[in-house]
């Protein structure tokens, strides 16, 4: 009762008083010039050309960034951020995460994990576990995400608008909403009686007409791109079906990422010209032309053997178990760094996705996350193209190349500092010192007035 007279008389006072004032504002008094914030470091790495620029002074308003210069002259009234013997990087992008899942490796692998979450995790819950998840990337230095499904009903959409409206602190996401799959998207053995779960998770595509229209239907979801599954096991997206995907996406200037492994999948995601292709444990050297050709990214979801025992250590298991298992580990680890230079060989471009989405001890979300960072250098890419992969590529395969990926005039002012030298070895990366998100500060600065 009362909030409704109070409603009634708000109402009454916008529409009588703010126009005037309006104008009066818009005539008589310009708005003050936003607060300028300047960051000063030793250096700052330049991912696009590699050059390194000693006494960076980096002016910030209103979110971007409004110049770049060496020992540039520091505006009058600006607040400095002055991070000494610090090295200045753009923030980096994780083109591949699943921030509302976090599984649990003792529960024995995915497929036990993916039927608890969605049974016992409303959307809801799932996207406060996003806002978590996403604020442990944000302070690991990821200030902008892909996140490609796994997240519920419209999940992904909700943390990703909550965070664009400052109701929760996150890294920018890009979300895909439900991926589209062949039968039973990635679920394991599920009875017919409890079949309906799959949607939460997928939508179930099987002609091409469906396809279109579970792209349709994202989109209206609120979809900023599509993720399909082309194959899980035995079921695969036909190479029909991805090509009425990937126009129905190309038609409203939208993209297509595409999880496959193997050779059939890796080619009909090609072929249909998908806009990244995730994974690809395994690939053919002709697909991996195909992508080269066509300016397929390749989104290698890699981690170093050590990371892959630690994940999933389990105190039951013999040393003999223990030994087994590492060595299984070495083995895809390395089977993947081939697969990844070979992909470099043949000039397909990289982006950095971690896939990262079970609990891992001692490492926050984004801490593990920038484990595969390290599997890319540990594989033979220089340090300065895992930078790449990680800053300009990234920015490119969102769309957001104009936005993000550099530290130069016009961009967002989304930045990172570290110690030590990241040209010589990315594992720097793994202890950032300083993030800045759209000109705010989130982590650690010894400002200066
Ligand atoms: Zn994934």
């Amino acid at each position: 009762m009362i909030r409704s007279v109070r409603r009634s008389l708000t109402a009454l006072v916008s529409t009588l008083a703010v126009p005037a004032v309006a104008a009066y504002s818009a005539a008589q008094a310009p708005a003050p010039a936003a607060p300028t914030t300047v960051i000063r470091a030793a250096r700052m790495v330049d991912p696009k050309s590699g050059n390194v620029m000693q006494n960076p002074v980096v002016v910030v308003q209103a979110g971007r960034i409004t110049s770049v210069g060496a020992n540039a002259a520091i505006p009058a009234g600006a607040k400095v951020i002055d991070l000494g013997n610090l090295t200045l990087l753009p923030g980096l992008i994780d083109a591949h995460t699943h921030l509302l899942q976090n599984y649990r490796g003792e529960l024995g692998g995915d497929d036990p994990n993916m039927i608890l979450t969605v049974t016992t995790m409303s959307t809801a819950k799932r996207a406060l576990l996003g806002a978590k998840m996403g604020r442990e990337d944000l302070e690991a230095g990821i200030t902008t995400v892909r996140d490609l499904g796994n997240s519920g009903f419209g999940g992904d959409v909700a943390l990703r608008d909550a965070i664009n409206a400052g109701w929760v602190v996150g890294p920018r996401i890009r979300a895909a909403t439900r991926a589209l799959a062949a039968a039973g998207g990635q679920f394991g053995t599920v009875q017919p009686e409890t079949q309906k779960i799959i949607e939460q998770e997928y939508a179930v595509v099987s002609t091409p007409d469906e396809a279109r229209r579970a792209v349709r239907q994202a989109f209206y979801d609120g979809a900023d791109l599509i993720k399909v599954i082309v194959n899980t096991g035995p079921r695969v997206v036909s190479l029909d079906e991805m090509k009425a995907i990937v126009e129905e996406a190309h038609r409203v200037g939208r993209t297509v990422a595409a999880h496959a492994i193997g050779d059939t999948a890796t080619r009909i995601a090609a072929e249909a010209g998908v806009t990244s292709i995730e994974h690809a444990y395994t690939v053919p050297d002709e697909v991996l032309r195909m992508m080269a050709q066509k300016g397929i990214y390749l989104v290698p979801t890699d981690y170093p053997a050590e990371f892959y025992v630690d994940a999933f250590a389990s105190s039951s298991l013999t040393p003999e178990q223990k030994r087994q298992q590492l060595e299984g580990a070495k083995g895809f680890a390395q089977s993947s760094a081939a697969r990844l230079m070979r992909a470099v060989r043949a000039g397909v471009k990289v982006a950095f996705g971690s896939d990262e989405y079970y609990d891992t001890p001692g490492r926050t979300r984004g801490q593990a996350s920038l484990l595969t960072l390290q599997a890319y250098q540990e594989a033979g890419m220089s340090p300065l193209e895992v930078l790449r992969a990680a800053t300009v590529n990234s920015a490119t395969l969102l769309g957001w190349g104009e936005r993000i990926g550099s530290i130069e005039a016009g961009k967002l002012a989304d930045i990172i500092a570290v110690d030590g030298d990241p040209l010589k070895d990315v594992k720097d990366l793994q202890h950032v010192r300083f993030v800045m998100k759209g000109g705010e500060v989130i982590k650690g600065a010894a400002v200066k007035e």
